[in-house]
């Protein structure tokens, strides 16, 4: 509510300053105006805050930042190994996860390099691994086969029958420390959050050349219009609804969400000490039910993979409970099925009913992009996986688009 209370003095004393004359980007009442505070919105308003006279303004429809997919997510800091070489993923993330594990050193953010295991079971899926190493030996990030004594006598409740491909630079990251953050580092370089202010219209003035206007509407009713020079959708789950607000009906896309339910586990054993990932499945929505570990050192499994058409539904659902636990057995045989329960659901915002990892069926890349025809409008859509690790290599990329 301050930070709302701050943008509408903010807006006021430069409405004054300017007399409600016609906006141009001269006199806007920002330089940029970013929808979402996620931790990609925050990212890429922090990024754009520490540019010389910048004025920023994120705007968030909830109380505080990070409530949707960024706080329902794994909090892994991928590796990069998944996307194949065509995929702006790759290198997002690769640059990403090096930015990020420097940022949580420098401003002891808690993080951990656990590393992780790929583990399979066959033929089949040992060839999964091999092409994972090829493609990681192309991109530089280390990985490495394990024999079969070594994964014996690290983790001795992990079965690996055909192989284990060890990831060394994947770790984990408290995803709520790291937003808080860059909250308050945007903050501190004099940036402001708007609170509680959903967007319901967006205004591109002169196709965005004389700047943008944004208008958001108050859970009592309140709209309050603001001018930004330039404008970024980072709305997540509804950047696709925004992104349609602003595009010609010939560009308008669908929004896909993918459902993923996790699962809890109440006892102390087994218990690895790295995340373990069975071999990914061409044409799977996300990297299977695999094993991840919080700051805390519980245990979560998951996420499934389930299509929904409303990305509000956070309900766990069962339905996949008895496939999931045959899926975690394969590779912790001596698990307590009985100990294993719904925990939340993250929602995957999807492009297309699509693979997750650049093998499958319709893989589909993130969407950032100037978008042609509108000056200043950088649009952000299908930010799904690898996106926390990636978020201050897509905040370097947003300013190189809205200023190279
Ligand atoms: C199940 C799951 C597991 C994942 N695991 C990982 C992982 O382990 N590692 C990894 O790197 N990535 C992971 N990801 C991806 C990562 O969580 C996301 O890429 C990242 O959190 C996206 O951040 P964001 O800021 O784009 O979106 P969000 O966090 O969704 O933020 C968007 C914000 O926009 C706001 N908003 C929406 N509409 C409006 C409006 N009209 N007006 C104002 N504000 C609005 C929302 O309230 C929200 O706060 C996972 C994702 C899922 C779903």
């Amino acid at each position: 509510m301050a930070s709302q209370r701050a943008m509408h003095n903010a807006c006021t004393r430069r409405f004054l300053r300017r007399g409600f004359s016609t906006t141009t980007r001269r006199d806007a009442d920002f330089t940029h105006a970013i929808i979402g505070g996620g931790v990609v919105g925050l990212a890429i308003a922090r990024q754009l805050q520490g540019r010389e006279g910048a004025s920023t303004v994120l705007i968030e429809k909830h109380g505080t930042v990070g409530t949707e997919t960024s706080s329902r997510n794994s909090e892994v800091i991928h590796a990069g190994l998944y996307y194949g070489p065509d995929s702006q993923k790759t290198p997002l993330c690769i640059k990403g996860k090096s930015m990020l594990y420097e940022l949580c050193a420098r401003h002891s953010i808690p993080h951990r390099n656990t590393g992780k295991w790929i583990v399979a079971q066959d033929d089949t899926q040992f060839k999964a691994l091999k092409s994972i190493h090829e493609f990681s030996k192309q991109v530089g990030v280390p990985t490495r086969f394990l024999s079969k004594e070594e994964a014996q006598r690290r983790e001795p409740d992990v079965r690996a029958e055909a192989g284990v491909l060890e990831s060394t630079s994947t770790g984990i990251v408290d995803s709520h420390s790291l937003m808080q953050f860059l909250e308050g580092d945007l903050e501190n370089r004099g940036g402001i959050c708007a609170f509680k202010s959903p967007v319901v219209h967006v205004n591109p003035l002169d196709a965005g050349r004389g700047g943008w206007e944004v208008t958001t509407k108050t859970p009592d009713g309140e709209e309050s219009t603001i001018t930004a020079e330039t404008l970024v959708n980072s709305a997540g789950l509804a950047a696709i609804p925004i992104s349609n607000m602003i595009l010609p009906p010939d560009r308008h896309r669908k929004p896909f969400y993918a459902k993923g339910t996790y699962y809890s586990y109440a006892v102390s054993r087994p218990k690895p000490s790295t995340l373990v990932y069975p071999a990914p499945v061409p044409g799977h929505g996300g990297l299977g039910t695999h094993l991840t570990l919080d700051m805390a050192g519980r245990i979560r499994f998951g996420p499934d993979v389930e299509w929904t058409d409303d990305p509000s539904d956070y309900t766990p659902n069962r339905a996949n409970l008895r496939a999931a636990l045959d899926d975690i057995q394969s590779y912790l045989p001596g698990i307590d099925r009985e100990a294993i329960d719904l925990d939340y659901v993250g929602i995957r915002p999807k492009l297309g009913k699509a693979s997750a990892t650049s093998g499958g069926k319709g893989f589909v890349d993130f969407w950032i992009a100037k978008e042609d025809g509108f000056e200043g409008f950088v649009n952000l859509l299908g930010i799904e996986s690898p996106g926390l690790t990636s978020c201050l290599a897509i905040a370097e990329k947003v300013e190189a688009l809205l200023y190279r």
